[in-house]
């Protein structure tokens, strides 16, 4: 049985489980994640969209034509990117119930890493997009 992952926004009116294996489970140190974060990275786990079972007043604002972010209207915690088109989404590993399901695969766009971030976990690194 795979394991269930549930979370949500700063107000609890944005609720999300699923009940699948993440695809993958990675750290983006885009810009446009830190801006639309409002952190240093995006530790986010990715998903089908088909997979993740989501309540609540959802707003989105595309970062990019393929990409949206997914927010909560009342209180703007940052719950997801979505790729309509490819149908994965990102939910931020920092909106989980339990964060430390977390498990990290790679960096990538490290090329914007903040300088005071020091990565000395092992993990693959990626200036730009990640192999695929
Ligand atoms: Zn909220
Ligand atoms: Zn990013």
């Amino acid at each position: 049985m795979a394991q269930r992952y549930e979370g949500g926004c700063l107000c609890g009116a944005i609720r999300y489980a699923v009940e699948a294996a993440p695809i993958n489970e990675r750290i983006c140190h885009c810009r446009l994640c830190q801006k639309a974060l409002g952190a240093a990275f995006n530790a986010r786990l990715l998903f089908r969209v088909d997979d993740v079972t989501l309540s609540g007043p959802v707003a989105t604002v595309n970062s990019s034509p393929p990409l949206q972010r997914g927010f909560c209207r009342n209180c703007g915690t940052t719950i997801f990117s979505r790729r309509e088109a490819a149908g994965i989404m990102g939910l931020t590993s920092g909106s989980l119930d339990d964060p430390s399901l977390f498990r990290p695969e790679m960096h990538f766009h490290t090329a914007s890493r903040q300088p005071w971030v020091k990565l000395d976990d092992g993990l693959p690194q990626y200036e730009g997009a990640p192999p695929v």
